[in-house]
């Protein structure tokens, strides 16, 4: 099998070398560029199977970079996953929002790094499960058809937002959402979802699935996601 390419951008020299060193240890073909101009340049030579987008660069920013790659048809797919500091909550949601697919917080462990980056590229070769199809999860069946939730075989009387959040979160396990997100994925006709009804959804959702409510976790200051 050819090897993953993963391009880095990355305006620190000695975080860009940490990094590459241990990806190419990992067996990956690794990229690495120091500016955002150049990660477009070198993306539109070679489209790589992931980014890693430092968000704090000079000129260009990373998120002006994610905004870019996911307006272009031959990017748009292409996974990102963003270097932060611990700061840049804000630019987290932000990223996220524009698409890019996880995010690893300054400083990180090269191990952390290489298995959340596995992580991606594993969960993009699988794709999401297909809309109507019930998912499986642990000891929690999911079952969209029937507007069904099971917990050890034994049914989950939700409201159907809250089902429609359960849904949309554990179509994709181990992946952040934002609020913005969720509200945009499970938004009825009839009636308008704030943040804060999130925050009220999610509770009632994690007390009425009882021990696999922590199946849902808070990522703070970011959003939920639906542990992997
Ligand atoms: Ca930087």
């Amino acid at each position: 099998m050819a090897k993953e390419i993963i391009l880095i951008v990355e305006d620190e020299e000695d975080i860009l070398e940490v990094i590459s060193y241990n990806l190419v240890k990992e067996g990956y073909e690794v990229y690495g560029v120091t500016s955002g101009e150049e990660a477009l340049r070198s993306v539109k030579m070679q489209v790589p199977d992931l980014i890693l987008l430092d968000l704090m660069l000079p000129g260009m920013d990373g998120l002006d970079i994610c905004r870019n790659l996911k307006q272009n048809s031959s990017t748009q797919d292409l996974p990102i996953m963003m270097l932060t500091a611990k700061s840049e909550d804000t630019d987290i949601v932000a990223g996220l929002e524009l698409g890019a697919d996880d995010y690893v917080v300054k400083p990180f462990s090269p191990s952390v790094l290489v298995a959340r980056i596995r992580a991606v590229l594993r969960r993009r070769a699988m794709g999401p499960a297909a809309e109507g199809v019930a998912i499986q999860i642990k000891d929690l069946t999911i079952d969209p058809g029937r507007h069904e939730v099971l917990f050890r075989d034994r049914p989950v009387d939700l409201t159907f937002t809250e089902f429609r959040i359960l849904h949309f979160l554990s179509r994709h396990p181990g992946w952040v959402y934002t609020r913005d997100q969720i509200i945009e994925a499970v938004r009825g006709d009839d009636y308008v979802v704030t943040d804060r009804a999130v925050d009220v959804q999610i509770a009632g959702l994690r007390k009425k699935l009882g021990i696999a409510g922590t199946y849902i976790e808070t990522v703070r200051g970011v959003g939920y996601r639906f542990k992997e």
